[in-house]
């Protein structure tokens, strides 16, 4: 079946790892940045994970291809703009991407520059398209939490109105939380929503950690937490909405293979999820995969997304305004979805 009829919503979408390989190709060759190779296929090969990588950090190493052509303004600008117009193509109506300006500061970019690049990119391609984004900023995991503040102040400074959240991404160690406590204090003072990649390579504990300790509204991934009723208990009595990301679950090994992923279990508990591709060049896939993968698997049907659909709406760092549209247009397509509400 093919799902573009439904109006989507994505939470959960890395920029780096949703970059069209044709581009990294004429980027590299416009901008004279040395690559393993200008063929699409050996490019590709090197660029998507395999369905079963042997651990996240073996997925992660897959960034660092789309990361040489990512290090000034305009490359940014256009890959942010080319990620719209594929989410356009399948019908998704509001996307958050999400990044880390620090990963993009190899060429003599600042912070600030590499977010408003995003921005940019952003702006641009709500002129042309009908869909909305926002912008997460990430601060990376494997660096101190100095680097963090720094990038949370960037964010900060850059004025950005798109900026909406702070995330804490990368390989995740058991206990990760109390290195970040004050960063992620700092971004909660400053006004940002937050969001923390946890409980994917690490167990539940740290999805309780972040919501504890660091703020956390939204988990990205947690699907850990279905070994411990506790954990699914706490997620649950304060309202978090953890971002699922199928495909990619299984290729970092969070969960076994796709037909124990739990996120029909999650949601029969009654816990609000959102469907997301993570990375749609890196995980091979689009929300529509996505969608597919748990009609075949789980027997999702159209009034399963699109309650997915709503709680997205309900839990995205979107502004009122567009919450309320993007509500319009569900119950414009599908009135019947509202009941759900
Ligand atoms: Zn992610």
């Amino acid at each position: 079946m093919d799902w573009n009829h439904i109006p989507k919503i994505e939470l959960h979408c890395h920029l780096d790892g949703s970059v069209r390989p044709e581009t990294i190709i004429e980027l590299a060759k416009k901008k004279e940045i040395k690559i393993p190779s200008y063929n699409l296929d050996e490019i590709k090969e090197k660029l998507i994970a395999p369905e079963e990588c042997d651990s996240l950090d073996e997925y992660l190493k897959r960034f660092d291809l789309p990361l040489k052509v990512m290090q000034d303004s305009e490359s940014i600008n256009r890959i942010t703009f080319e990620l719209l117009e594929d989410a356009v193509f399948e019908n998704v109506k509001y996307i958050e991407i999400r990044f880390a300006p620090v990963l993009h500061t190899n060429g003599g970019l600042s912070q600030e520059e590499a977010i408003k690049a995003v921005e940019e990119g952003i702006l641009k391609a709500e002129k042309y398209f009908n869909i909305e984004a926002n912008i997460i900023v990430c601060c990376m995991k494997h660096l101190s939490e100095d680097e963090a503040i720094k990038t949370i102040k960037a964010a900060k400074n850059s004025n950005c109105k798109k900026v909406k959240a702070i995330d804490l991404a990368g390989g995740e160690d058991e206990g990760f939380a109390d290195k970040f406590i004050n960063a992620m204090d700092y971004a909660y003072k400053a006004g940002f929503h937050i969001t923390i990649h946890a409980g994917e390579a690490a167990g539940w504990k740290n999805v309780i950690d972040s919501i504890k300790k660091l703020h956390a509204e939204r988990i990205g991934h947690g699907v850990r937490i279905i070994k411990n009723k506790d954990a699914m208990d706490y997620v649950k009595e304060n309202n978090i909405m953890l971002e699922i990301c199928p495909t990619s679950n299984v290729q970092t090994k969070a969960v076994e293979n796709i037909e124990s992923h739990p996120i029909k279990k999650i949601i029969d508990y009654g816990i609000p999820v959102s469907l997301n591709t993570d990375n749609r060049t890196v995980s091979n896939t689009s929300v529509g995969k996505e969608i597919s993968l748990c009609s075949e698997v789980f027997d999702m049907n159209t009034i399963d997304f699109l309650k997915i659909y709503l709680d997205s709406v309900k839990y995205s760092f979107a502004e009122e305004s567009t919450k309320e549209k993007l509500i319009s247009i569900i119950e414009k397509n599908y009135p019947e979805a509202l009941k759900y509400r």
